[in-house]
């Protein structure tokens, strides 16, 4: 039935907005929160960290509280660290990497932001890289650009990274890809001929959540994203109050297209992954 992994990236945006329905951000919150979504469906999780004041933080301690708690309440649940920028030092962004977690976050390219140069320098991609392949870590390639898929082939030809990341394209980030459907076409077929073994999904931020997994989906995505990272409502007129509800609505739009939705085993199956548990 070509299972679907649904990956849940449980932390809203700092600073939470006015209507934000308050992602989890102490690291007992961010504990407690994938349990239901894991429950509703969500094989992955998509790791930020915050510090007391919620803004963003490197801190290791953190993370690995983080990893162990959900590792313990979300048996087979695939953990994957975030290495994104925003508001981080620079430098610390791969410094939780030596914890090893399944899979981490990798932008291979800097972008416009709607108020900030997302900046990811050469070095340190090479450095993120690096890191990932030394302690054995499947990168998912943050795609905010065309160029970022042949900066991703660049990794794999010099050695930094294998033939088969996770790529996801991000799309409808303002002053990034706009979410068009067209332009999802592009970039797939892009990944298909640099990197054909490559596993893919699409994210769609804000309103344009639900109609980019459904272009995924159309297409035969590997996984699809959610979460309360991306977006904070179920429809125009409904905020919805938890992870565990976007996963819900996410897993009715997988079914919808005639797949199911993959458990742990399967999507780590899918993704290359090593089963849980295994060093
Ligand atoms: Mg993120």
């Amino acid at each position: 039935m070509n299972p679907v992994v649904i990956a849940v990236a449980i932390t809203g945006s700092v600073p939470r907005k006015k209507d934000n329905p308050a992602g989890p951000t102490t690291p007992a919150e961010q504990i407690e929160a994938p349990h239901p979504a894991f429950e509703a469906g969500a094989a992955l999780v998509h790791i930020h960290v915050r510090n007391d004041d919620e803004s963003p933080s490197s801190d290791p301690a953190r993370f690995a509280a983080v990893q162990e708690g959900i590792a313990r309440h979300c048996p087979g649940m695939i953990i994957q660290f975030s290495t994104g920028g925003r508001g981080r030092d620079q430098a610390a962004r791969g410094s939780s990497l030596f914890l090893k977690p399944d899979m981490a976050s990798l932008s291979t390219g800097s972008v416009n932001f709607p108020t900030i140069v997302y900046e990811n320098h050469p070095a340190l991609v090479d450095d993120l890289a690096t890191k990932m392949r030394d302690n054995a870590i499947l990168p998912e390639i943050e795609i905010f650009d065309l160029s970022h898929i042949h900066a991703a082939r660049r990794l794999v030809d010099a050695g930094l990274m294998n033939e088969r990341p996770h790529v996801q394209f991000v799309m409808g980030v303002k002053n990034a890809i706009p979410a068009e459907e067209h332009l999802l076409e592009i970039l797939l077929a892009e990944t298909k001929r640099v990197l054909p073994h490559a596993t893919w999904t699409a994210a769609g931020i804000g309103r344009n959540q639900s109609v980019v997994m459904d272009w995924g989906l159309a297409r035969g995505a590997d996984a699809v994203r959610t979460g309360l990272e991306d977006n904070v409502r179920l429809s125009k007129d409904r905020l919805a109050a938890s992870n565990a509800e976007l996963v819900a609505a996410a897993a009715e739009t997988v079914r919808r297209h005639g797949r199911t939705v993959a458990t742990t085993a399967e999507a780590r199956r899918i993704l290359g992954l090593r089963p849980a548990g295994a060093a």
